[in-house]
């Protein structure tokens, strides 16, 4: 099943990370083996199969561009949209995996790889084709959508302790809008237009300074929101115009989002209460439906009735709705823990990211 052509869009990777230098002292031991040349991974008694297993005894990270990413940024120059998701309990590696944090992981992660890449290809191919790169980024708290480019919503996030009914005057807050065609947009979020990588990672980190972090018990830089930087391609074509002037110029738009999670823990384990619980039950209510969703864009029989996809349970699926099942390419890599006391955490994880393929 999973090698049918129509069913090759969403593909499932494991990322473990090593053992943490504290999770040493404090005597952690690992708790999973990668079945060596395969992408089996073994936890007890239970066995979980994905697309690859990268660190951990499975292939080395550095594998994971060309093998994971490489294909989705074929796919946008071709005018499709992609989305790669990086899931999993606080402290996993998700940002660092993703590289969407400039200040945390300089050049280590997908991030700054798929930004040397398209600007590469763009520089390759100008002779054929004309592009512009856009890029926004905003994120998912508590099911509000929040504009990270925008200096007068970031005003608001900062003066309203998190309430978006204190908004500042002018600006509506971004929402999440179905347009005519049935796509879904993210209406009134900034769209940066950029020419130079440099130009792009500055968007990137003005994003991150502004994105909402708050501490638990589990981890002081515990975030709480989802986070999505997209990067707009359009091309229009330079010889297509010559050759047959009525029809005109070809152009081609495609966006590849790139997504950093909330972190997968169980509210009750990060030791939150009150308010950081009732957020907690709104992350995993994202979480939730877009293990669905992908769950469901792997179903032949659901995948085949769009309707049976449930992109409205939340605002991360709704958001991304454009951009999952179809033409587009979608890449989960669930990132792990190797460590024994996280154990019941990362069981969940496979599970999550065993039912998402
Ligand atoms: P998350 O975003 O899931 O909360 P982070 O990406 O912040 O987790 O990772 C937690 C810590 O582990 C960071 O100090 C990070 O540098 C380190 N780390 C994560 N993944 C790796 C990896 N594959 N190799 C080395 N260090 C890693
Ligand atoms: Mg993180």
């Amino acid at each position: 099943m999973e090698n049918s052509p129509e069913n090759c869009n969403v593909k499932v990777a494991l990322h473990i990370r090593p053992l943490s230098r504290l999770e040493r002292q404090n005597g952690g031991v690992e708790c999973l083996d990668v079945v060596p040349g395969s992408a089996q991974v073994l936890m007890g008694p239970h066995k979980f199969i994905y697309d690859h297993i990268y660190g951990g005894g499975g292939s080395p990270s550095i594998n994971m561009f060309p093998e994971c990413v490489i294909p989705l940024l074929d796919a946008l120059f071709q005018g499709y949209n992609g989305t790669v998701i990086a899931y999993g309990q606080t402290g996993s590696g998700k940002t660092y995996t993703m590289g969407t944090n400039p200040k945390e992981s300089s050049n280590r992660g997908l991030t700054f790889q798929i930004m040397q890449t398209i600007f590469n290809k763009i520089e390759t191919q100008k002779d054929e084709s004309e592009c512009q790169l856009h890029v926004s980024f905003i994120e998912i708290l508590k099911e509000e959508v929040k504009d990270l480019l925008d200096s007068a919503v970031i005003e608001r996030i900062e003066t309203s302790d998190g309430n978006a009914e204190n908004a500042v005057p002018g600006k509506p807050p971004v929402q999440v809008r179905k347009t005519t065609d049935g796509t879904v947009n993210l209406s009134g979020s900034t769209e940066v237009s950029v020419s130079t990588q440099k130009e792009m990672i500055a968007c990137l980190e003005q994003g991150c300074l502004k994105r909402s972090v708050a501490s638990t018990d589990m981890n002081s830089q515990s975030s709480r929101s989802h986070a999505i930087f997209t990067i707009i391609l359009e091309q229009k074509d330079k010889n297509k115009g010559d050759e047959n002037p009525i029809a005109g110029e070809e152009y081609r738009c495609a966006k590849l989002h790139l997504v950093d999670l909330a972190g997968a823990e169980r509210v009750k384990r990060a030791g939150s209460e009150g308010v950081r619980l009732r957020e907690g039950i709104q992350i995993n209510k994202g979480l939730l439906a877009l293990g669905n969703v992908i769950s469901a864009l792997g179903d032949d029989k659901k995948r085949k009735e769009a309707q049976h996809i449930p992109y409205r349970d939340s605002k991360l699926t709704r958001l991304l709705q454009a951009s999952l099942g179809g033409n587009c390419k979608t890449v989960m890599i669930a990132c792990v823990s190797p460590a024994d006391f996280n154990a019941e955490e990362t069981l969940n994880t496979l599970k999550y990211a065993q039912r998402a393929r």
